[in-house]
């Protein structure tokens, strides 16, 4: 049966936005798709026609998960289910169907012109696809054939398709002498071996069957090397995608092609950990690494309590030191913002705002409730009744109950890391804290009102954390 190409013209293609050029040579193999939905036209006249409305949803505003739409209908060809093949992006251009980057570098995208509900493929329309496979093997592209399903886990290319493709012989297999002239020697079981010990990591409960005993050094030493390779190749595509819409809020219409359905124990762990570095879904400021150019926006009722510092200590100490500060000496004020900068800083806030805070609700550490040996840093339970507040047998004790207090206020709970999640346990200990205050104070005007009264709370410690920012 000699393959004959429906071509662009004959079906009415428009012309693609752009060409990103891929020679079959540097091919893995094919991925096979299927449409899903549409369904097949139900007869031959209409394949044109389907496939330049496809045309027209890739190409169009959020196509193939592009804002402005993709380059041109996704695959390099189709079959439909009368046993005729097209020419979509052809051969030696890079297809945009796969999912991700990786993917549509590495392998062809044939597509069944078919979706849910249709008949199963005719023996003659599985010869087509066949041929067209054969015809990108001669062309160059690698053996493998796969699922589109094998990139992303969704259901594509349909439960008769995927029946096909795990058929042996290979449906695909022609009588032409093997491209690779040498004895396939991979053993069955070694992948399973591989991916067992990189990617569900090697739990004996989980220990795939038919490993032999014991495994070989050399299964080992590709495990290892497999091992080093996805450490070095980092995250992912796919992986970046899912956490980028996870953070815009997981609109179920923007969910992208990349993302595999069921999504990794890993990637999730890992998605949690990002979130607690950047806690308060803060994203880094590319300014903060380099402490030659610190963040130089001013402190306002909008910024975040959750964040690198935005001073120095020195900045804090000049600014303390240079006002009158009650019984404490010196040595007294420098230990003390010591043990903020520290205490803060692993708690994830801005030691700035912690202590512009102290130095707000103590007047400069003038207060009575702020002098030994009461040590009230913050007003904590100081509610103006005669009497009430809470003494701190030491500023030790002290700084971790504000700092604890204040990561309440700012962090929801449950978003905690076991660090966070301790100091805020001592410092709730030490006073309560209804359950509607926590995290209502991701910045500072959350404060206002809530841990004072004043409303003007927020504004009144972003003055001073200015003032101390101004020092230099
Ligand atoms: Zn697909
Ligand atoms: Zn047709």
């Amino acid at each position: 049966m000699a393959l004959r190409f429906t071509g662009r013209e004959q079906w009415g293609a428009k012309k693609p936005k752009s060409v990103t050029p891929r020679s079959p040579s540097e091919l893995s193999g094919v991925a096979v798709h299927w449409f899903g939905s549409p369904r097949a036209a139900g007869s031959h006249e209409g394949c044109a026609a389907l496939l330049r409305s496809v045309q027209a949803t890739h190409m169009g505003p959020g196509g193939l998960g592009v804002a402005n739409g993709g380059a041109d209908i996704a695959y390099n060809h189709a079959v439909c289910p009368h046993g005729k093949a097209f020419t979509l992006r052809g051969f030696g251009v890079q297809t945009g169907a796969n999912g991700d980057e990786a993917s549509n570098r590495t392998f062809a995208a044939v597509v069944y012109m078919a979706g849910t509900g249709d008949k199963a493929p005719t023996d003659e329309a599985l010869g087509t696809l066949a041929e067209v496979i054969r015809a990108w093997q001669r062309k160059g592209a690698g053996p493998l054939v796969k699922p589109h399903q094998f990139f992303t886990g969704s259901d594509c290319p349909g439960p008769n398709l995927l029946d096909w493709l795990e058929l042996k012989p290979r449906p695909w297999a022609g009588k032409a002498r093997p491209r690779v002239p040498v004895k396939d020697e991979t053993p069955d079981w070694l992948l399973d071996f591989v991916h067992w010990r990189v990617a569900e990591g090697g739990d004996r409960k989980s220990r795939p069957k038919g490993l032999p005993k014991p495994i070989p050094e050399s299964a080992h030493e590709t495990a290892a090397r497999i091992e080093r390779m996805v450490t070095v190749m980092g995250p992912q595509e796919s992986f970046l995608d899912w956490v980028a819409w996870r953070r815009a809020g997981e609109k179920k219409e923007e969910r992208p092609r990349s993302v595999p359905r069921k999504i990794p124990k890993a990637w999730r762990d890992a998605a949690k950990r990002l979130e607690q570095v950047f806690a308060n879904g803060e994203p880094p400021k590319p300014s903060e690494p380099k402490p030659e150019k610190p963040e130089t926006r001013r402190i306002g009722a909008r910024t975040t309590l959750l964040s690198p510092p935005r001073a120095s200590r020195e900045q804090l100490e000049g600014h303390m030191l240079a006002r009158a500060h009650g019984d404490y000496t010196d040595a007294n004020v420098r230990a003390i913002l010591k043990r903020y900068v520290s205490v803060s800083q692993k708690a994830g806030l801005d030691p700035l705002l912690v202590v512009s805070q102290m130095v707000l609700e103590t007047g400069n550490l003038t207060s009575f409730w702020s002098q030994v040996p009461r040590r009230n840093p913050a007003g904590i339970g100081v509610t103006g009744e005669p009497g009430a507040g809470i003494s701190f047998s030491s500023w030790d004790k002290a700084v971790r109950a504000h700092v604890g207090r204040l990561l309440a206020y700012a962090l929801p709970e449950g978003s905690e890391n076991e660090a966070q999640r301790k100091l805020i346990g001592e410092a709730l200990e030490v006073r309560p804290l209804p359950a509607d205050r926590r995290g209502i104070a991701p910045t500072l005007e959350g404060l206002a009102g809530t841990w004072a009264a004043d409303t003007k709370y927020a504004g009144k410690i972003a003055r001073v954390a200015n003032e101390i920012r101004a020092a230099s």
